[in-house]
């Protein structure tokens, strides 16, 4: 039967787990040591198939459940489970890279995505950086030993939106890879499988847990051998992911998707506001035409969640900024974002450019809208803003 995504999210095919026993969690297969009926079992298990139970670290019942649902939720095949996004990310480079390999990162990628690529330099493998909008023109930076070119949609600082399919085309037609960090839009509000993606990546630490308790993350495909070289390269890596965690992002998942429009419905609200203050000189916001590649959000998303930046005037200090940032009550200081609370950090893009330069003097805060009442953001930013951004 073809349902609809919210009613998938709820109703997980989850509860068979243990013959005879029907509740609505997924038990908590806590392992490390699985048992075997006896040597011949134990010998006949093919590393390839995820649900021939082998050692804990590898997977046991309710991992392989989460990483099904989460397959399914972005219409990928297969998904593997690691200790963290940033965990997945590494993965995917360990996977698909080899000494004398290349790989493209866009300028405005996660940082330690950025830098994941430098540390390579010590493993014979180059990283070059490209112009996040660069589009189809990144057939002109492909090398012959070019391997993998990531993507992020939308940097989750900058926010600059890709033209993903005009990317993943040339990379296609050349056998090279494509990545796709969707963390933004925690594989609702995007789907990299039907823009050419080959993998896609989530930090489920963000919405998927939703409790801000919780690091893990995925690589989803759509390609049974790219799914076994990921597969290889993870049980290489020794990662693993804990039974507890899974049981706290399968308890996350049904509320996902109403949870991102409540945050969307905030985001926009106040992203819209701020753009009509003296204060703000732009909004970074996917889906508000001041964000560069608002063109590509239209075209290809259907949604935008909590996260988006402001760049404020630049008559404003670095040191005023902060201020305002520290003087907000109901927005609190803190990386990662996803949950309930609402947060917000000043960022120093400059530094962080190598194949671009950043075009904004003005000091850029980036808010993560969580699930407070909009009304009460909204005054406290008028309050620290009146506060402290003054003349
Ligand atoms: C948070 C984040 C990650 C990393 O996730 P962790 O679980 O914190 O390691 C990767 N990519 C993006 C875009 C993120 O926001």
């Amino acid at each position: 039967m073809d349902t609809h995504l919210q009613t998938e999210l709820v109703h997980h095919a989850q509860a068979n787990l243990i013959a005879g026993w029907a509740a609505i969690p997924a038990p908590v297969t806590r392992a490390s040591t699985v048992l075997f009926p006896n040597l011949a079992a134990l010998r006949a298990l093919d590393w390839r198939h995820d649900a021939q139970w082998r050692y804990g670290l590898h997977a046991t019942p309710i991992s392989h459940a989460l990483a099904q649902q989460l397959a399914a939720l972005e219409g990928a095949t297969q998904a593997l489970l690691q200790p963290s996004g940033l965990a997945a990310i590494v993965n995917v480079y360990q996977g698909l890279l080899q000494q004398g390999d290349d790989v493209l990162i866009p300028d405005n990628a996660y940082t330690p995505n950025r830098d994941y690529g430098a540390w390579l330099a010590r493993f014979g493998i180059s990283a070059r950086y490209y112009d996040p909008l660069i589009g189809a023109d990144i057939a002109q930076l492909i090398q012959a030993n070019t391997r993998l070119i990531w993507l992020e949609a939308p940097g989750s600082v900058t926010m600059e939106v890709p033209d993903v399919r005009g990317i993943t085309q040339i990379a296609r037609a050349r056998g090279i890879y494509t990545a796709l960090d969707n963390t933004w839009s925690a594989g609702l509000a995007f789907k990299p499988f039907e823009h050419g993606c080959d993998i896609s990546v989530q930090a489920l630490t963000k919405y998927q847990s939703g409790g801000s308790d919780i690091l893990m993350g995925a690589t989803l495909t759509t390609d049974t051998e790219l799914y076994l070289k990921l597969k290889q390269a993870r049980m290489q890596l020794g990662f693993g992911v804990s039974a507890d965690d899974c049981a706290l992002v399968l308890r996350g998942l049904p509320s996902m998707k109403v949870r991102y429009a409540a945050h969307e419905q905030s985001a926009l609200a106040l992203a819209r506001w701020l753009k009509t203050r003296p204060e703000v000189a732009a909004v970074l916001h996917p889906a508000l035409p001041d964000c560069p590649g608002h063109a590509f959000w239209k075209r290809d998303f259907s949604g935008s969640g909590g996260l988006f930046s402001v760049v404020f005037d630049e008559k404003y200090t670095s040191a005023q900024i902060d201020r305002f940032v520290e003087g907000l009550q109901f927005f609190k200081l803190g990386f990662s974002w996803g949950g309930a609370l609402s947060l917000a950090l000043p960022y120093d893009v400059a530094p962080l450019r190598t194949a671009t330069r950043w075009p904004h003097r003005g000091g850029l805060v980036r808010f993560f809208i969580g699930l407070e009442d909009e009304r009460d953001l909204r005054a406290d930013l008028e309050r620290s803003m009146s506060t402290h951004l003054l003349g």
